[in-house]
């Protein structure tokens, strides 16, 4: 492979890359509390102050639109246990 060749490889994974990291939420909006069936109390314990979307200091989601509430949850919940274990 050639020097110009191994660069515009080089680009083509990082607009590639650039792609797929645009794959998120955030990227195509959030979801709304509707379609992410969102009440505004636990369920058997979860709950968004527990779950791996929840941004305690804002009480906001980052893939469920406006504010939540800590003791919200919807059908994306996540347990904030895979951050540990990741
Ligand atoms: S339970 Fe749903 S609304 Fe609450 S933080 Fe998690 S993903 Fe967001």
């Amino acid at each position: 492979m050639k020097v110009d060749d191994r660069r515009g490889f080089i680009k083509f994974l990082g607009v590639s890359f650039g792609v797929a990291t645009l794959g998120t939420s955030e990227a195509f909006g959030k979801n709304s509390k509707e379609a992410a069936n969102y009440v505004e109390s636990p369920k058997n314990g979860e709950k968004c102050s527990n779950c791996f979307h929840f941004k305690k200091e804002t009480s906001m989601c980052t893939i469920v639109e406006g504010k939540v509430l800590p003791k919200g949850w919807c059908k994306f919940y996540l347990s904030e246990d895979v951050r540990r274990e990741g």
